[in-house]
């Protein structure tokens, strides 16, 4: 392996909605965008607000980039960083985009093109010189990646339908698990499967315990579940994310204690927060 690091950089932790303001500037605002280092490789989990800041970044190094971008889904918390993500302005750059949760009914491209259409946007997604790959999957697929990885997917619970996620890399393996909701009591077994024994799982945490009643089949799960389901898969790291936008830091913070309490060593994703495998 060229590069032996696995890093795991947050760009956008929120859910639903971007919550910019001072009230949520310390956890942050943007939405879903993880980016993933491994084997010298680039990996992007969904394209939020968050997209956005990542994609500056990239620009800014000044070199060509060549890297997979994952969507868990195309709620438009998870996607619509996509048209200010400045690498799909330079023809250098070569991006292949994956979807597991459209098919049969649906094509990632043309789902893209649809939110980059008048009168909801003002450029098409032709306006993109990168060179794009597109790809649809089902989830539950293993994906082709680079010798010495893998990449596993299975689908979540959510209304239209959502892809978990493992890259394992070097004998190491990151879980993203979000946006799903659980069934009280009983333990998802697709989630339990991606999770077996990962060294990170980064979690769909938009409530509590407490708040889910009011938000059944709303699609999204509680940091108790996660930390159940990480017990259960024997779990190293857990992550919460996709925080509910009306959760501030003071809320966050509670949360982080608890959590901490609950089980030791868990972490609350943060805009800037990087994490090392
Ligand atoms: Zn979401
Ligand atoms: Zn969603």
């Amino acid at each position: 392996m060229q590069n032996p690091e696995f890093i795991v950089r947050f760009w956008g932790v929120r859910g639903s909605i971007a919550a910019p303001g001072p009230s949520t500037a310390r956890y942050g605002g943007n939405t879903s965008c993880v980016e993933v280092r491994c084997g010298g490789k680039l990996f992007i989990f969904d394209g939020g607000s968050g997209l956005r800041l990542l994609g500056n970044a990239l620009k800014q190094s000044g070199e060509a980039h060549d890297f997979d971008l994952f969507f868990t889904h195309t709620h438009l918390d998870h996607c619509h960083g996509l048209p200010f993500f400045a690498p799909c302005y330079d023809p250098r750059n070569r991006i292949r985009i994956w979807a597991g949760h459209l098919r049969p009914d649906h094509e990632i491209a043309a789902v893209l093109g649809k939110m980059m259409s008048p009168p909801l946007f003002p450029i098409p997604l032709d306006i993109f010189t990168a060179k794009l790959e597109f790809n649809d999957f089902d989830a539950g697929d293993s994906l082709p990646t680079y010798t010495g990885m893998r990449l596993l997917t299975e689908p979540l619970n959510h209304p239209n339908r959502a892809t978990g996620y493992r890259l394992e890399c070097d004998g190491k393996a990151l879980v993203y698990v979000t946006d799903t909701e659980h069934e009280p009591g009983q333990l998802d077994r697709n989630v339990l499967r991606l999770a077996e024994r990962a060294d990170a799982m980064i979690y769909d945490s938009t409530y509590t315990d407490e708040e889910y009643p009011a938000h059944r089949n709303w699609g999204h799960s509680t940091w108790q579940e996660g930390v159940r389901l990480a017990d259960a898969a024997r779990v190293k790291t857990l992550v919460l994310f996709h925080h509910d936008p009306e959760h501030d830091d003071a809320f966050m913070d509670r949360v982080a204690a608890e959590a901490e309490r609950v089980r030791p060593g868990t972490l609350v994703a943060r805009e800037g927060m990087v994490l090392t495998l």
